[in-house]
């Protein structure tokens, strides 16, 4: 198995567990205003992730250096004018992440708070444009990491353009591993990062957007290092130069991963063998005695939410002590009113290495006093 040099699987959204020749992709050191990495690594790249979100012209892609919150950062502050103001469709930790971002970059903005169990309701949606016209950008996560919810893409963007307003995407989790044509759904910008569903390992983000709404974006920035529109015009002008030191080893490694979700299939293929893991776990899962904090209809491919055993014998740090001990990490809740874990299945991860984790789950739950304790199984 490609993952096998690894000490245990990474159940998390990002970093996740890469295959080894992603992680050899970065044993080489590469000049950063070189021909070899420039036009052969980072342009291509960019022409790659453009080709993955859409088959519409007027695209274009910048990465960025950072996390993935950078990446959202450097959206909102480049793209959004003085006299604008955000619409933030806030339904967990990620859109609670936008509505801070613009609260800290001053700008004005209406934060659409929903909880984080429920959808934004269209209609409710087409309502509050309608009631605020000085709303001029809709911001939303397309799975929320946090419970694994995905939103209602389609009937959200639809509804933002009936509006006339432009539709910013946290795509983050999602972007790779489900199928979407962001120009199809009228998306203006698409925010992910290198380590998430693509494969590749952390140290930069990326945005594909609508070249005509960038283009105009000149001399917006709340911010110097995460000028949106500074950091493509450096790559358009000077064939894929980054302004600042790039993470060349990652994007190198990136480049790998693009070449294996390639040989993969791509995205289609990607989501089946992602929704595939879901499926298992959650119906292994819910066998074993575990309820999802979620109806199955708002479940997506990505990550799963679990609620904690009830029995006051469950201790989350014995438990995941115990997976750990058998090769897997998975990912405490981040939901705030409800005590739940959770369970990724993005990266190098295949079915049976979901059916072996449900063994393994199986084999950790000292709390029924049916298996063996911690203690019994070392
Ligand atoms: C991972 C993630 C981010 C970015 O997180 P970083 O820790 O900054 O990489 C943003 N939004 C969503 C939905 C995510 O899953």
């Amino acid at each position: 198995m490609a993952n096998s040099d690894n000490q245990y699987l990474l159940l998390t959204p990002g970093p996740l567990t890469t295959t080894q020749s992603v992680r050899e992709a970065m044993l080489k050191d590469w000049c950063t205003w070189d021909d070899d990495y420039n036009v052969g690594v980072v342009q291509h790249i960019r022409q790659q992730l453009v080709a993955l979100a859409t088959a519409h012209d007027g695209y274009t892609s910048v990465l960025m250096q950072g996390s993935g919150t950078a990446s959202v950062e450097a959206t909102l502050g480049s793209v959004i004018p003085a006299e604008g103001k955000l619409l933030v469709i806030n339904n967990g930790a990620y859109g609670a992440r936008i509505a801070q971002i613009a609260r800290c970059l001053n700008i004005p903005h209406l934060n659409w708070s929903l909880g984080e169990v429920a959808q934004p309701d269209v209609s409710e949606l087409a309502r509050l444009l309608a009631e605020d016209p000085a709303i001029t950008h809709v911001a939303m996560v397309h799975c929320e990491t946090t419970t694994g919810m995905l939103n209602p893409l389609p009937a959200v963007c639809e509804t933002v353009k009936a509006a006339g307003k432009v539709m910013i995407l946290d795509a983050m989790s999602s972007f790779g591993g489900i199928p979407m044509d962001i120009g199809d759904l009228g998306i203006d910008f698409l925010i992910s990062s290198a380590n998430k569903c693509i494969q590749g390992v952390p140290g930069f983000g990326f945005v594909i957007a609508r070249r005509s709404l960038l283009e105009a974006c000149r001399g917006r920035a709340r911010s110097v290092s995460l000028d949106l529109y500074d950091q493509w015009q450096c790559m358009e002008n000077n064939h894929g130069k980054w302004r600042f030191t790039s993470p060349t080893h990652t994007v190198r490694a990136f480049a790998q991963a693009l070449t294996e979700l390639e040989q993969e299939g791509g995205i289609e293929a990607r989501f089946q063998r992602y929704q595939t893991n879901q499926k298992t776990l959650v119906a292994g899962m819910e066998k074993l005695g575990f309820q999802c904090l979620l109806a199955k209809t708002l479940h997506s491919p990505i990550i799963t939410s679990f609620y904690s055993p009830a029995s006051p014998a469950y201790e989350f740090k014995a438990f995941y002590d115990s997976l750990k001990a058998q090769g897997f990490v998975i990912y405490p809740g981040k939901v705030s009113d409800a005590d739940c874990f959770r369970i990724g299945n993005i990266g190098d991860v295949h079915p049976g290495d979901i059916q072996r984790l449900l063994e393994a789950i199986q084999a950790s739950m000292f709390w029924t006093g049916e298996t063996a304790t911690i203690g019994e199984q070392a």
